[in-house]
């Protein structure tokens, strides 16, 4: 059975003290028999204290990306290992804004996915089209080519590990939000394509985020949709209230 996933992407935001307090926040709050499984990604350096301050709480903590390499002369790169070391569970792969500004391509996020599967960190690999794409009317071959490749050489076992989020590129940090049914549509084309390169069991297992200016307000909407598994939140995970709002109105189906 698949999961209801609320996952929050801080991004390149919140210095020690409002990080502390944001998870001191979240820690107080989330209830400890929530549905759905919440997940946090600080940065990296914050890691450590909130997989600390997380303990003994359902809240995961993802790191926002990684490299494949276990170690070596890679500066400015985190390895896998490094991230289990901390008790890291969860890592985001993928996320447009690492396509376009740090030119990860379909391959090194495949090599990535790899490497933390084996590491059993749970990757969650992002996709999604841009304004131009959706209308030249190139969305559909364009999605289910990113998912092909992120997910080439997985196995059928992989998939049990595996989170996809959906996230047009034209509804992050924009205020744009996919209409339900826009969100809804891109979800099923991508369990369609698990389920042609896995099997239907496969797809109905795996977990399908939506992404783009997810709020308190229209995640009901969205989780409501049959293939809506979740929210990848962005600006609106940075607050306590306004994550708390998206965590208590999200629908677990
Ligand atoms: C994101 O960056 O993953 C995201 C969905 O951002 P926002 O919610 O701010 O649109």
């Amino acid at each position: 059975m698949r999961k209801t996933i609320i996952a929050g992407n801080w991004k390149m935001n919140h210095t020690g003290a409002d990080a502390k307090a944001t998870i001191t926040g979240l820690v107080s709050r989330v209830p400890k028999d929530v549905k759905s499984e919440v997940i946090i990604a600080p940065v990296f350096p914050y890691l450590p204290m909130a997989v600390e301050l997380t303990k003994g709480t359902p809240i995961h903590v993802a790191a926002q990306n990684m490299h494949w390499e276990e170690s070596g002369a890679f500066t400015g790169e985190v390895s896998p290992a490094m991230l289990v070391d901390i008790g890291v569970d969860h890592v985001i792969i993928g996320h447009s804004e690492r396509r376009t500004y740090f030119n990860e391509t379909d391959e090194t996020v495949n090599k990535k996915v790899k490497a933390a599967l084996a590491h059993k960190l749970t990757p969650i690999i992002c996709c999604g089209e841009t304004l131009e794409q959706r209308e030249q009317g190139i969305m559909q071959s364009w999605i289910e080519g990113q998912i092909e490749k992120a997910l080439a050489g997985l196995t059928k076992a992989d998939m049990a590990n595996v989170v996809i989020a959906y996230e047009p590129i034209w509804a992050i940090g924009t205020g744009k939000t996919a209409s339900a049914a826009q969100a809804e549509e891109v979800c099923s084309i991508i369990r369609k394509k698990v389920a042609a390169l896995y099997d239907q069991a496969t797809a109905d297992d795996t977990s399908v985020l939506y992404g783009g200016s997810v709020k308190g307000k229209n995640v009901a909407e969205l989780t409501g949709s049959a293939d809506i598994d979740g929210g990848l939140v962005g600006g609106a995970s940075l607050k306590v209230d306004d994550f708390m709002a998206i965590i208590d109105n999200a629908i677990v189906k």
